[in-house]
């Protein structure tokens, strides 16, 4: 009798969620689930992988506990096994090799982070398409995509997006996904249980290879080595790389050859999303642990949390565990309530304004501001208000629109132009560095 009652309350689970996720959602991770034994004190469900167990106590732990047993600690009483698990020298995701050139890890992707969770604004738009572009021609234009930026930001998101693809859609191509730990890690392994020549034939025999977090080659001599050894040679015949980093090639600490590797393809910058953007993450990570958020609230969080989309995702995890599938009740007061300590507190970035900014090129660059926002081409009047325009993006927090505008009606693609250009040149050019520099120092003092 009771394991009836028990079985229902995992029946009556499932028929909560798939009212209120999103068909995808509900087919690649809860149909997959199979309970296993509804005991008195305890559900056991098989789980295809770990992913999705941690998927579904990660965003549903609260809503399993209304309906499954709890231990003393309050967590709904889950036992998992994982179906099959894939032994650990073959890989069923990386089309057929041959025993001896089996994955010495098996390939991890988040399912979560694929194209179509992506939100795309200004701050990614070409970074995220660099990547379709990869994925959608491994080998056949940049090479290699070389992504960096900020901590969570999505850097790992699109890296995993570009693999989730190309097995979709490339279905006899070899990808192999890393962080720069685990290869080391590899290394080490191998070297030990002698068999590093397996190991070097196996990465060497990919078609695409993902590198997370290159930054953390970075004074590791012995090992930079051999990953410049792979690089070149899946280079050279043209196989797929991409690699993140936190910074840009040049800034890293690593050898010039690497640093030249790294720089031969494509080098894209990922930023941190503007105002709308991040209300765009905001409703669609709600939507996706099926809560819906009104606008005003999203927006109201979006201003308060800006410069990193993890954060931005904690928020939201935090919400859904307070107000269940109830949005609708909740106001600002509350959500400041249940977010206080994730707010960020300072908002420098909201007293700037674009007449700040055209004051302060202004006078370094020995122009006027009527000019900067006039329309004349001439060589260093179009430079200041290119440097203008590109510390309005990078210092005020608002839509690019509304900053184009304030610009004497320019277009945000004009402001977008002008942003890339001078991010470039900052690169290359120490006086216009030194000259930005001082200008966003008299900004922001
Ligand atoms: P990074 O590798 O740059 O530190 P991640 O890729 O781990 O950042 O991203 C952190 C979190 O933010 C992830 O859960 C990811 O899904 C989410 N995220 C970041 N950017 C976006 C975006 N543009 N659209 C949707 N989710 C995003
Ligand atoms: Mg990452």
């Amino acid at each position: 009798m009771l394991e009836c009652e028990v079985k229902s309350g995992w029946a009556q689970f499932i028929e909560f969620i798939e009212a209120r996720c999103s068909s995808a959602e509900f087919e690649n991770w809860i149909a997959p689930i199979r309970l296993i034994e509804s005991a008195h004190e305890e559900t056991t469900l098989e789980v295809p992988n770990v992913f999705v167990q941690e998927y579904l106590l990660g965003n549903f732990k609260e809503v399993l506990a209304d309906f499954l047993p709890l231990r003393a600690s309050g967590d709904p009483a889950i036992r998992f096994v994982v179906a099959h698990p894939i032994p650990r020298n073959t890989s069923s995701l990386t089309g057929p090799i041959e025993p001896d050139d089996a994955p010495l890890t098996d390939l991890k992707l988040n399912p979560l982070y694929t194209f179509d969770h992506f939100i795309e604004g200004p701050s990614n738009q070409f970074v995220k398409s660099a990547a379709v572009g990869v994925a959608a021609r491994p080998g056949k234009s940049y090479n290699p995509l070389f992504i960096h930026g900020g901590v969570g930001l999505g850097k790992t998101h699109l890296l995993h997006s570009i693999g989730h693809y190309v097995l979709e859609n490339h279905k006899k191509l070899r990808v192999q996904s890393i962080t720069t730990e685990a290869f080391i890690n590899d290394i080490v392994d191998n070297l030990r249980l002698k068999s590093i020549d397996k190991m070097k034939r196996f990465y060497r025999n990919l078609d695409v290879l993902l590198v997370d977090d290159i930054q953390f080659l970075q004074n590791r001599l012995n090992f930079e080595e051999e990953f410049c050894n792979t690089f070149e040679t899946l280079l050279n015949q043209n196989k797929q790389i991409i690699i993140t980093s936190d910074k840009a090639p040049g800034q890293l600490k690593l050898s010039e050859r690497m640093i030249a590797r790294m720089e031969w393809g494509l080098v894209a910058h990922m930023g941190v999303p503007d105002l709308e953007t991040r209300v765009a993450i905001i409703k669609h990570k709600s939507e996706l642990r099926g809560m819906s958020i009104s606008n005003q609230i999203a927006f109201f969080i979006a201003e308060h949390i800006y410069n990193n989309v993890r954060q931005i995702e904690g928020a939201v995890n935090r919400l859904c565990a307070h107000s269940r599938f109830a949005a609708s009740n909740l106001n600002e007061e509350i959500v400041e309530r249940i977010l206080s300590e994730m707010f960020q507190t300072t908002t420098p970035h909201k007293r700037i304004s674009v007449e700040n900014i055209l004051k302060s090129v202004a006078a370094v660059f020995e122009v006027r501001i009527s000019e900067l926002k006039g329309e004349s081409r001439h060589k260093e009047i179009a430079l200041a208000r290119q440097v203008a325009m590109y510390l309005a993006k990078e210092m005020i927090d608002d839509s690019l629109m509304k900053i184009a505008a304030s610009f004497g009606g320019k277009t945000h693609s004009t402001l977008l132009h002008a942003w890339k250009k001078v991010s470039d040149q900052i690169q290359v050019n120490e006086m216009l560095r030194r000259q930005v520099q001082m200008v966003r120092r008299n900004i922001e003092t």
